[in-house]
């Protein structure tokens, strides 16, 4: 390992919305789940929506952004109104936005109504946090001004608390909360959608049955994300899982010193004046974590006995003294986060983030089926391949766990096979091996071109396979179409020329990671054409037969190929070509040399 990482466990985080979403329901109120812990990950905010959340709640286009191209299409909340310059952004991408500065709501009319829209808001009420909000003796001008504006809505009032003031919900102020709804519907005529009762801050008390009947909804980031561990701080609420992000360094050096610094004392790297305790000589361990990455106050060590001690831009600092089992240098260190501390940690980019599921797959059956056209199926018996597969293990299955080979003529008979493959495994990744990206313009004919195959593929497939988990290698030829299609792609490209640069294996060491985060594993699409095979001109500039195996072999090391497929098996395919691709089926199936 080199740089520190960040695990996120989507299932983990699933879980928690699914249990806060349940609570939520008792209660009437529809919970929106809020990802600006994680910087708007488009995983985290899936396992937000399958664990049951109406939307997403963020607090930054950026963050809005990514969560749209990646084929969100939930209803989005924004938190924090936007500066003037940005109205325009703000009609156009999001649905509903908190507000409470009439001016700010006087330019989102005008430009919404320029755009034949009209926008929604919640009205901000302040209760005594002192962050944003309308002071409640505001609230009626404000409203009957609002009311002039033809391109808003007022669609809710709502509250956000033990953010600034830390002043905690309670079912007093909340109680007021629901009659400043009151009155607002008594002014407009209509009743409210929404009377938004605070963030993860207000769980306790819907826990305790405090709420007032009236709220109907609440906006959770920290709960979801963390379990809770700042909400419930000194009273944990078990139902929820605290363990869903876990920081990893690496020690760089380990030895004992004293517990006293030697010499003459002035200020730290920060302006402070450090205080420390004489505790006599200690094990003290530095790691690759520093203040660029992380508020070290918010870590929590995982291994019993390790103390943090500071941190500088660059080193944290450790007491591992009682580490229990012992540390030793070049060995990791790892450390849960309180939510300031994750923030920090999602934010700077020297942190890789590793989302995944900690979860047990049901029975990784060992199980194969195979479906083809004609040409293929003649491939599939003249080179005996469901035999060879049978020889390494794997028996005959339909069921949803088989490993699914298709082997066809055309780009395009695979796309079939890739969505219904999206279907099988809710959130699948994709590898396209091809010397095409196949990204031409689709022409909307009922097949697409075989070079608008991919592009076609993109634009239907089933909601959970998103590009960021989307990587293209082997890449020779792109049109000029074709380059600004994949710039505006979210997915990753390796070209030939990035291939010599890196050498494959690191290549597809990175491409295994980018479609196996978040996913139940991926699709790999192989054609021919993107490896150099003697006597055939199909492949030139290719790489070669020998790393072609060796990308196989590292696609069935990771235990995450769920289904493949091979086009370009036609009548003019040689038949030595033929025999090397079935040998290639074989390799992703987990056949080695020895
Ligand atoms: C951040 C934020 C939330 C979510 O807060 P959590 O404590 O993470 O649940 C809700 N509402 C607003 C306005 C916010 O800024």
């Amino acid at each position: 390992m080199s740089d520190p990482q960040i695990s996120i466990d989507l299932a983990r985080i699933e879980k928690n919305a699914r249990t806060v979403v349940d609570l939520c329901r008792q209660s009437g109120i529809t919970p929106f789940g809020v990802t600006k812990g994680t910087c708007g990950m488009p995983q985290v905010a899936r396992a937000m929506l399958r664990g049951g959340v109406a939307g997403i709640a963020e607090s930054r286009f950026e963050n809005i952004r990514r969560l749209r191209d990646a084929g969100i299409d939930c209803p989005i909340m924004l938190l924090r109104s936007p500066p003037l310059t940005r109205v325009e952004e703000l009609v156009r991408t999001v649905d509903i936005s908190l507000q409470s500065e009439l001016q700010l709501m006087r330019e989102i009319s005008r430009v919404a109504e320029r755009l034949g829209r009209v926008h929604d808001v919640i009205l901000i009420i302040d209760l005594g946090d002192l962050r944003e909000g309308i002071w409640p003796s505001d609230l009626i001008p404000t409203v009957e001004a609002v009311l002039e504006l033809p391109g808003v809505r007022i669609a809710g009032v709502g509250t956000n608390l033990t953010c600034f003031g830390a002043i905690i919900p309670t079912r007093e102020n909340l109680t007021q909360l629901v009659a400043h709804a009151y009155k607002v519907e008594s002014i407009t005529g209509r009743p409210l959608d929404w009377v938004s009762g605070g963030n993860s801050s207000s769980l306790p008390l819907l826990l305790a049955g405090g709420m007032p009947a009236g709220v109907n909804n609440l906006r959770i980031g920290e709960a979801i994300l963390q379990g809770g561990r700042d909400t419930f701080l000194t009273d944990p609420w078990d139902a929820l899982d605290r363990d869903a992000f876990e920081l990893t360094g690496e020690l760089l050096e380990v030895k004992t010193k004293p517990s006293m610094p030697i010499g003459l004392s002035g200020i730290d790297a920060f302006g402070n004046v450090p205080v420390f305790i004489d505790e006599g000589d200690r094990l003290r361990g530095i790691a690759n974590i520093g203040r660029e990455d992380v508020i070290a106050e918010g870590l929590i060590p995982t291994r019993p006995g390790v103390r943090v001690l500071g941190a500088s831009s660059d080193h944290l600092v450790l007491d591992l003294t009682e580490a229990e089992p012992p540390l030793a240098v070049g060995e990791n260190v790892s450390f849960r986060m309180n939510y300031g501390a994750l923030l920090t940690v999602m934010t700077s980019e020297y942190v890789e983030k590793v989302p995944m599921r900690d979860v047990q797959e049901a029975g990784e059956a060992r199980t194969f089926a195979i479906e083809t056209d004609a040409i293929g199926g003649a491939l599939v018996v003249v080179q005996n391949i469901a035999e060879r597969i049978e020889q390494l293990g794997f028996e005959k299955g339909t069921g949803e766990n088989a490993l699914a080979l298709s082997v066809c003529a055309r780009r395009r008979d695979v796309i079939r096979f890739v969505e219904a493959a999206g279907r099988r495994h809710d959130a699948l990744g994709m590898i396209w091996i091809d010397s095409d990206a196949a990204m031409m313009p689709d022409e909307g004919a009922n097949a697409p071109a075989e070079n608008a195959v991919l592009r076609r593929m993109l634009s239907r497939l089933p909601p959970h396979v998103a590009p960021e988990n989307i990587v293209l290698i082997g890449l020779r030829n792109a049109a000029p179409e074709e380059v600004a299609a994949l710039k505006a792609s979210r997915m990753r490209v390796f070209t030939m020329a990035e291939i010599d640069a890196v050498g494959l294996r690191q290549a597809m060491r990175e491409a295994i990671a980018l479609v196996c985060a978040g996913t139940r594993g991926f699709h790999l699409c192989y054609s021919p054409t993107a490896t150099d095979m003697s006597g055939w001109s199909g492949g030139i500039g290719g790489i070669t037969v020998r790393e072609t195996h060796s990308t196989m072999e590292m696609v069935a090391l990771s235990g995450k190929l769920r289904s493949l497929s091979i086009s370009g098996i036609d009548a003019a395919l040689p038949s030595p070509i033929g025999a090397e691709c079935a040998n290639f089926i074989l390799s992703a199936f987990g056949k080695t040399i020895l």
